[in-house]
């Protein structure tokens, strides 16, 4: 299948509607920064919740994948630098561990980093992700097979990527 086809199957284009649809939600903090979350509806813990192809996600979540493109791997959490739960803004969030999600998230004053290289990457752009997609079917190797060759590749589980090919995840690219 050509590129731009597959884009437009895998929804790029509704991404981008979706982008529009979130920052509706959003009130800019003039004194932090913060992009305040309008939208009712709170998830546990008080976090915002946002809609994208009929399944809930958690708002800053869905802030990563609409504003800054990369999707964070299911096993790891995005924690905020600024402490509010409220708030949307890409760059005050950062990607941890379930673990420091309970611990480390709340000592403030962390640069922005992807964390837990020494385990492998935290994130593969939504790029990566319409490659993988794609391989099977072009290649006609079968999802298993490509997810070992490229787990080697990117330096990631090859367990995440099963889950994006079999579908668990990154349903965002694909609906
Ligand atoms: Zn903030």
């Amino acid at each position: 299948m050509e590129d731009s086809k597959f884009l437009s199957v895998c929804g790029k284009f509704t991404l981008d509607r979706y982008k529009e649809r979130f920052l509706k939600c959003v009130v800019i903090d003039p004194h932090s920064g913060c992009w305040i979350w309008t939208k009712k509806g709170r998830a546990h813990g008080g976090y915002g919740m946002f809609s994208m192809y009929r399944k809930k996600f958690r708002a800053h979540r869905a802030a990563l994948i609409l504003i800054k493109k990369i999707t964070p791997l299911p096993q790891y959490s995005v924690c905020h630098k600024c402490d509010n739960t409220r708030c949307v803004n890409p760059d005050h969030l950062f990607i941890g561990t379930h673990a420091e999600n309970m611990h480390d998230c709340l000592n403030k004053g962390r640069a922005f980093r992807v964390r837990g290289e020494k385990s492998g990457r935290a994130v593969i752009s939504d790029a990566q992700a319409l490659e993988l997609l794609r391989l099977p079917k072009e290649t006609g190797l079968t999802r298993n097979r490509v997810a070992k060759l490229k787990a080697q590749e990117w330096g990631v589980s090859e367990n995440t990527l099963k889950q994006i090919l079999y579908g668990t995840n990154w349903k965002h690219l694909r609906a």
